[in-house]
């Protein structure tokens, strides 16, 4: 059995403007060969994928836990915020 890579998308819009990060989530179906840097787990079939504008992915859950804390990307230090 194999997964193909089709992915629903859509995009997270800021709600107040230029203070909350902007987020496209993404479903996955397809097979397992990236990983979540932030909790280095494995995305899963029919998780829930955050793509931030940098272009790198997570967990939905896990960057929008890291972002309540963090105002970057975990792997590039790009600004998530529409300002910079
Ligand atoms: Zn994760
Ligand atoms: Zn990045």
């Amino acid at each position: 059995m194999r997964y193909v890579k089709i992915r629903t998308r859509h995009v997270v819009v800021p709600k107040d403007g230029i203070n909350n990060p902007t987020i496209i989530e993404e479903i996955v179906d397809r097979e397992s060969t990236e990983i979540c840097a932030i909790c280095l787990a494995e995305y899963k079939h029919e998780q829930t994928i955050g793509t931030l504008r940098c272009r790198h992915e997570y967990h939905t859950d896990c960057i929008k836990q890291w972002l309540m804390r963090k105002k970057d990307c975990p792997m590039c230090r790009a600004s998530v915020f529409h300002f910079t």
